[in-house]
């Protein structure tokens, strides 16, 4: 069984292109300077899975972790 996926956005590297949104705007907001935050406590729902390591793969400053608990 795997568990449940977590995502955060690393604010150090993230540039804010806006891809993750993009790709998974359930599971990333914009701020007002348009960098990404993981929404909520960045809690994958069931079924988001693939877009999570979706976004991670298209971050072009691989500012996206995604974490197994
Ligand atoms: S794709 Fe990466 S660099 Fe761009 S906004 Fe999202 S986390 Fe930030």
């Amino acid at each position: 069984m795997s568990g449940k996926l977590k995502v955060r956005v690393d604010q150090e590297r993230c540039q804010g292109h806006a891809r993750c949104k993009s790709l998974a705007a359930e599971l990333f907001d914009l701020d007002e300077f348009g960098n990404a935050h993981e929404i909520g406590d960045g809690a994958v729902p069931a079924g988001l899975e693939d877009k999570a390591w979706l976004a991670k793969a298209n971050c072009p400053e691989i500012a996206i972790n995604v974490t197994e608990e």
